[in-house]
C-alpha cells in the first residue's frame, strides 16, 4: 500500500527534523554532542518495565521526553526521578510519542546491534553503553512497525529487531535455589579424590577424539558438515560409543547415553529436502531426585558457509566439499567428552557425586540452515525439557575452545540472567593448582551466537566457553570453512578449558561436603503485564487509547510450578482518577483452563492469559493504570501474592496527523491532504492566507470502515478550481478539522506554501 507507505515515510522524517532541530536549538541537551556524533536510534516495542530497566541504567540521561506515558510513569515511579530531575528541556507536541533517552556510546553499541538478533537488542544497547569510552548516542525509544528502516537510515540510525526475549532474562538473577548453598558456601581445599580426578585431564586422549572428528578412515578429510551423511553415519555414533564407554557400569548399560532425533532441512535447488538427525546425550544421574539439569554442551556439525565454492555447490544440490571443522567446534565436543570421562570415572570411584542430573550433550543442527535455522538442535533438546518439566539449572557451551593463535584467552560470554554463572568460573578456576594457564573474560553479550542461546531464549542460565569474543571468532581465517581443518588447534589449550570445566563443577561436588545449611527465601511466583493495543492509535504501543477502542493486554506468569497446587487467584483491573474496575478474575482451575495451561502446572511453564478486549470508556480518560495480581499457595499457608503494572493514556483531544502535499506547490488546485482518523466522524478543511481571511473550504464526511486498513483520507485543499486562481505565491494555512459523531473535535493547522 504505497500510500501509507509514502504517509509514514514523510512524517517520520518531519518529526525527526523537528527533534533535530530541538535539540540543536537547546543548549543544556545539545551541548554535549556535536553534531556528527549525534545518533538516533530506533528501539522498537519496549514494554514499560523495559523502559524503566533502561532508564535506571546510569549510562542514560533521560534527556528530553515527549511521551505523556513517561511522563505519567515518572510522577508514578520514584525509580525514574533521579535521573528524571530537572532534565525535561523541552516540550512540544508531534504527531509521535517518543521517549528520548541519552547514552555515551555509539560503535560499540553499533556494532553490537547489527550483530544482535532475536535476543534483546534493547537491553545490548543498555549493556554497551554502560561500557561506553566515547562517542554520544541518542536513543529514541518508539512502538514497533512505525519508523521505516529507510528513514532512520536517513538519520544514520538503526532499526533494531522487535524485543522478543523472556523478559526475565534482561535482568540479573540469583542462581536456581538448589545451586545457591553451594556457591555461598566458604572456599575449601580439593578432596584427594578431586585431585586425582583433576589431574586425569590427558592431552592425548583430547587429540584423539580430535582426530575421531576431523578424519574420515576413507578419506583424507573429515566430512562432517550440517547436511552430510557421513554426520550422522559416521561421526555422531564416534561419540555416542565414546560417551558409552566412558559411562559404563554407572547405570544400567545403554541406560545413560542417548539419541535425541529432530527433523533437519536442506533448501537447494528450489526443492526441500528432510532428513533427521540428532543429539548426542550422556546423563549421570544425580543423587536428588528432582533437583534439576545441569548442561555441559558443545555443537558436533560443521558448516563450509563462508566459502563461496561451497555455498554454491550446496545451492546446486552438488556434492559438498569436505568440512571438517576443526576448531569449529570438534574442539568443544571433544573437550565435553573428555571432561565426561573424567567425572564419570571420579562417579565409579566414588569420589565424586552431584544432587543434580549432569547432561553432556552433543548438539547436532547448531549450523543448520534449513527451514528450521541455526540452533536446531540445542531448541529441540531445550523444548524437549521443558516438557518433561526438569528444571534447567545451568548450561556451559563449549564452542571453538583450542585456538593456538588467539592465545590463552577463555571468553566467558553470559547474560544478565547468567551472570552468576561467570562469576562462580572464574573463583573456581582461580583455585586451581597447579593454577590455570587461560586468562578468563567475562562479557556480556547477547548475541545470537550458539547454543546457549537456545537456553536464554526459555530463560534458562548457560554460558559460552569460546577462545575470543563472538565478533573475532567471526573474523577467524579458517572460520566456516573447509580450511578448518585443525592446523591451529593446540591440545594443551583444550587440556585446560577441561580442567576449568572441571574445576567449576566440582564446586557442587556433595561427597566433599554436605550441602551447607543456608535458610533462603521461597521463590516468588513472577508475573509480567504487557498491553497489546492492537487497535491503540496509530498502531503503537506508547501511545493513546481512544474511549471505545478495545485494548488487550496479556498477563505471563512464571513460577507456579511448585511442589503444592495450592489456591490460584488471578485478578486485573484498571486504576484511574474515577477509581478502580476489574476487568478479570478468575480462581483455580478457570485461570489454568484460560490460560491453556495443564494442572500441576509444570516447572519452568508460563500461564498466559490474555485479556482481550478491555472497554475503554470515557470515564477512563487521562493516565490509566492496568494492574495484575496472583495470589498462590507455594505450600499450605505459604502465600506468595506478586503484583505488576503497566500505563496507557486514553486519549482526550489529539492533534491529527495531517500531510499537505505537494507542498510548496505551483498549481493549487493539484494539492491536497492526508489525514489519518483513528473513527469516523466529519472533515472540515479550510484554507487562510497570512491575514487570516478565508480563502477556501469544504468538507467531507468519512463513513465508517472507511479504508479500513489506512485510516487516511485523502482530500484535495480546494473543493473546485475556483479558489485556486486568487492564490497568489506565499504561505496559507490549512486547517483540517475532525467532528466525530459524539460532538468530539480535533483540529490542526498546517502550512502550504505556493510559488507561482
Ligand atoms: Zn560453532
Amino acid at each position: 500500500m504505497p500510500t501509507r507507505r509514502t504517509w509514514r515515510h514523510t512524517g517520520v522524517r518531519l518529526s525527526l527534523l523537528a527533534l533535530a532541530l530541538l535539540l540543536l536549538g537547546e543548549p543544556g541537551a545539545g551541548a554535549s554532542a556535536s553534531p556528527d556524533s549525534r545518533w538516533i536510534v530506533l528501539f522498537e516495542a519496549p514494554s514499560t518495565h523495559v523502559l524503566h530497566e533502561l532508564a535506571d541504567n546510569a549510562a542514560f540521561d533521560v534527556r528530553w521526553v515527549e511521551s505523556d506515558l513517561v511522563v505519567a510513569e515518572v510522577e508514578q515511579r520514584d525509580l525514574l526521578h533521579p535521573l528524571w530531575g530537572g532534565r525535561v528541556v523541552a516540550r512540544r507536541r508531534l504527531d509521535q510519542q517518543l521517549a528520548l533517552l541519552h547514552a555515551r556510546n555509539l560503535e560499540e553499541l553499533r556494532a553490537h546491534a547489527g550483530a544482535s538478533k532475536a535476543l534483546s537488542t534493547l537491553h545490548a544497547a543498555r549493556v554497551a553503553a554502560a561500557r561506553a569510552a566515547s562517542g554520544e548516542v541518542w536513543i529514541l525509544l518508539a512502538s514497533p512497525g512505525a519508523w521505516p528502516a529507510e528513514v532512520l537510515g536517513c538519520h544514520g540510525g538503526l532499526v533494531l529487531p522487535k524485543h522478543d526475549v523472556d523478559p526475565r532474562s534482561l535482568i540479573e538473577r540469583a542462581p536456581p535455589a538448589a545451586l545457591l548453598p553451594w556457591l555461598l558456601a566458604p572456599s575449601r581445599a580439593w578432596t584427594p579424590g578431586e585431585q586425582r580426578l583433576l589431574q586425569a585431564v590427558a592431552p592425548e586422549s583430547l587429540a584423539a577424539t580430535l582426530d575421531q572428528l576431523t578424519k574420515n578412515t576413507l578419506a583424507l578429510d573429515a566430512d562432517r558438515h550440517v547436511f552430510s551423511a557421513d554426520l550422522g553415519g559416521l561421526y555422531n555414533p564416534r561419540v555416542e560409543e565414546k560417551m558409552q564407554r566412558f559411562v559404563q557400569g554407572i547405570g544400567p548399560p545403554d541406560s545413560l547415553v542417548k539419541r535425541q532425533e529432530f527433523i533437519k532441512t536442506r533448501r537447494c535447488s528450489g526443492a526441500i529436502d528432510t532428513t533427521s538427525t540428532y543429539n548426542v546425550i550422556a546423563r549421570l544421574p544425580g543423587s536428588v531426585p528432582g533437583t534439576g539439569t545441569f548442561v555441559v554442551c558443545g555443537h558436533i556439525d560443521a558448516t563450509g558457509s563462508n566459502d563461496a565454492d561451497w555455498v554454491r555447490a550446496r545451492d546446486e544440490c552438488r556434492t559438498l566439499s569436505a568440512t571438517p571443522g576443526a576448531e569449529d567446534n570438534a574442539t568443544g565436543v571433544a573437550a565435553l567428552v573428555e571432561g565426561l570421562r573424567c567425572i564419570a570415572d571420579g562417579v565409579r570411584r566414588g569420589d565424586v557425586d552431584f544432587a543434580f542430573d549432569l547432561e553432556f550433550v552433543a548438539f547436532s543442527g547448531e549450523e543448520a540452515e534449513g527451514i528450521e535455522g541455526p540452533l536446531t538442535g540445542s531448541e529441540h533438546y531445550v523444548q524437549q525439557r521443558l516438557a518433561a518439566g526438569t528444571k534447567l539449572l545451568g548450561a556451559i557451551n563449549l564452542d571453538m575452545v583450542g585456538s593456538d593463535s588467539l592465545g590463552n584467552n577463555l571468553q566467558v560470554v553470559y547474560n544478565p540472567a547468567s551472570r552468576w554463572m561467570a562469576e562462580w568460573l572464574v573463583d573456581a578456576a582461580s583455585s586451581m593448582d597447579p593454577p590455570i594457564d587461560l586468562t578468563f573474560t567475562p562479557q556480556l553479550d547477547e548475541t545470537l551466537a550458539s547454543d546457549h542461546n537456545s537456553f536464554w531464549m526459555v530463560n534458562s542460565p548457560a554460558l559460552l566457553w569460546a577462545d575470543a569474543p563472538v565478533n573475532v571468532l567471526r573474523e577467524y581465517a579458517s572460520y566456516h570453512r573447509p580450511g578448518d581443518v585443525g592446523l591451529d588447534v593446540s591440545v594443551a589449550k583444550m587440556a585446560e578449558v577441561t580442567r576449568t570445566l572441571l574445576a567449576a563443577l566440582l564446586r557442587f561436588n556433595t561427597r566433599a561436603h554436605t550441602e551447607p545449611e543456608i535458610l533462603l527465601p521461597a521463590e516468588g511466583v513472577e508475573m509480567f503485564l504487557e498491553i497489546q493495543g492492537a487497535k491503540i492509535s496509530y498502531d503503537r504501543r506508547f501511545s493513546r487509547v481512544w474511549p471505545g477502542s478495545p485494548l488487550t493486554a496479556l498477563a505471563s506468569i512464571y513460577g507456579l510450578g511448585a511442589a503444592y497446587g495450592g489456591p490460584l487467584h488471578v485478578e486485573i483491573w484498571i486504576e484511574n482518577s474515577s477509581g478502580r474496575r476489574t476487568v478479570f478474575d478468575c480462581v483455580d482451575d478457570d485461570c489454568y483452563a484460560l490460560g491453556g495451561a495443564p494442572r500441576p502446572f509444570p516447572t519452568g511453564g508460563r500461564l498466559d492469559l490474555g485479556v482481550d478486549p478491555i472497554p475503554i470508556q470515557a470515564q477512563d480518560g487521562g493516565t490509566n493504570r492496568l494492574l495484575a495480581r496472583v495470589t498462590y499457595e507455594r505450600a499450605p499457608g505459604e502465600e506468595v501474592v506478586q503484583t505488576v503494572v503497566d500505563t496507557f493514556v486514553v486519549a482526550e483531544q489529539v492533534g491529527l496527523p495531517v500531510l499537505v502535499r505537494p507542498n510548496p506547490v505551483r498549481d493549487p488546485s493539484s494539492a491536497e491532504i492526508a489525514v489519518q482518523l483513528e473513527r469516523p466522524g466529519e472533515v472540515r478543511v479550510e484554507v487562510y492566507n497570512l491575514e487570516g481571511e478565508l480563502v477556501a473550504t469544504q468538507m467531507q464526511r468519512v463513513q465508517p470502515f472507511f479504508q479500513a486498513q489506512s485510516k487516511i483520507v485523502t482530500l484535495p485543499i480546494l473543493a473546485s478550481s475556483s479558489a485556486a486562481p486568487q492564490m497568489t505565491s506565499g504561505t496559507y494555512f490549512v486547517r483540517v478539522r475532525w467532528q466525530g459523531p459524539g460532538g468530539q473535535e480535533e483540529a490542526v493547522t498546517s502550512r502550504l506554501v505556493v510559488i507561482r
